[in-house]
């Protein structure tokens, strides 16, 4: 019987269960592409239900006390006193989310010596230490499209949001002003933009695809190139790295995983060659930029604006200056997590115990670490330390 530690953002203030907005979400038929959606055998919960938090716990109580698991369940995942950390010793699964991620840093790692699985419910895997689960021989896996759709519907409202100037435009309305040159004053159309995606993965094509209609000019790089039928089909320009992509855009919205390759690529450097005025939407990983390049481009007028989901660390303290830099229309990690992709996660998870339990492979797409490398999705779009 297996000891699974469950790390998750906390109920609302307001209590749970919540009163919900809608009575259903959407059934949906597959994935872009054809991947089936999460099969497991079945499900403890409605779909459109709370379940990231605490209390829904992924809807896996009953799923796993039935089966004589030990399921620990919190929120509390920072510093060496945390719930997390003290849970670890005995641990032989952790459960993590990237929206409140329980960092499993090499030197946790070392401090589980039981540890045969962590399974990120959503999509990036960062915050485990890749290189030290490789050489412990622990799997990684995630729920791959699980929310790729909900972050790429996210991203095209966030660039909407900026070149629109809407969140300063809401503001004066909720303030009781009528000031129309105030908003219109950085308010600009899409159409006839340049926008560009940094990575054209199951995100990154995504936010490509849902941008066709805008009649934009659009422009994406990636390690691995589209089909040539997939370019002419989106009209998209192919550049060969993002140096090449940054200066022939107005926007550019960051779809790239986290790793050593990408790790703050974009900097001071890079943010002075892009236009004048550009606009940046990051809802890949904030640590793909660095932080106060970003602030300093936003107060010079290099940027004219930013926005995103993705922090660094999560949640960020207090007087981290992406809360309060100029021009910024940021959310918390909030894109891949609606109820709707809670739904397909929470299954996806299930899935993967199941499997694990009954000595089954995993999907191989929601693989990024097994047999001690890079595996699935994770050879794909991962490079590790060695390969940097
Ligand atoms: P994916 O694996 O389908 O696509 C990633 C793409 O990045 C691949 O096409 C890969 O070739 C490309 N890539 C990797 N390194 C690159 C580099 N150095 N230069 C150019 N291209 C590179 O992944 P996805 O489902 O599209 O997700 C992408 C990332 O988005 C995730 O890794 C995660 O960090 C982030 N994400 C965020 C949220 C959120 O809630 N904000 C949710 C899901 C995923």
């Amino acid at each position: 019987m297996a000891k699974v530690v469950l790390v998750l953002y906390p109920d609302p203030v307001s209590g749970y269960p919540p009163v919900y907005a809608r009575d259903s979400v959407p059934v949906l038929h597959g994935y872009p592409g054809g991947q089936t959606l999460p099969s497991p055998s079945s499900i403890d919960f409605t779909p459109g239900e709370l379940v990231g938090c605490v209390s829904g716990a992924l809807g896996l109580r009953k799923f796993l006390e039935d089966g004589g698991h030990q399921l620990v369940v919190t929120s509390d995942k920072d510093g060496p006193d945390s719930e997390f950390e003290r849970e670890l010793p005995d641990a032989d699964i952790v459960i993590s989310q990237p929206f409140w991620p329980a960092y499993l840093t090499a030197e946790r790692i070392a401090k589980a010596p039981k540890l045969k699985l962590a399974i990120t419910a959503g999509i990036g895997s960062d915050h485990v230490d890749l290189d030290a689960a490789i050489a412990r021989g622990i799997t990684v896996a995630e729920e791959t499209y699980s929310n790729s759709i909900s972050v790429a519907e996210h991203a095209v409202m966030q660039i909407l949001a900026l070149v629109r100037n809407f969140v300063p435009s809401h503001q004066w309305a909720t303030n009781g002003g009528w000031n129309i040159a105030d908003c219109v004053e950085r308010a600009y159309d899409l159409e006839g933009f340049d926008v560009g995606v940094m990575a054209a993965g199951r995100i990154g094509q995504a936010v490509l695809r849902r941008l066709v209609p805008f009649d934009v000019n659009l422009h994406y790089t990636d390690t691995r190139r589209l089909p040539s039928e997939v370019e002419q089909e989106l009209n998209v320009t192919f550049h060969p790295d993002v140096a090449s992509l940054v200066r022939a855009v107005d926007v550019v919205s960051i779809h790239a995983p986290l790793h050593p390759q990408t790790y703050h690529l974009f900097d001071e450097k890079l943010l002075a060659s892009m236009r004048r005025g550009s606009y940046i939407v990051n809802t890949a990983r904030a640590e793909i930029c660095v932080r106060d390049a970003i602030v300093a481009a936003l107060e010079s007028g290099q940027l004219a604006g930013y926005a995103g989901d993705v922090w660094y660390p999560q949640p960020p303290p207090a007087d981290h200056p992406w809360r309060t830099m100029p021009n910024n229309a940021m959310t918390p990690h909030i894109s891949g997590s609606t109820l709707s992709a809670q739904a397909r996660y929470a299954a996806g998870t299930r899935e993967i115990l199941e499997d694990w339990f009954a000595g089954r492979p995993i999907r191989e797409e929601y693989l990024i670490v097994d047999g001690g490398k890079l595996a699935g999705t994770g050879a794909a779009s991962y490079t590790t330390g060695s390969d940097s």
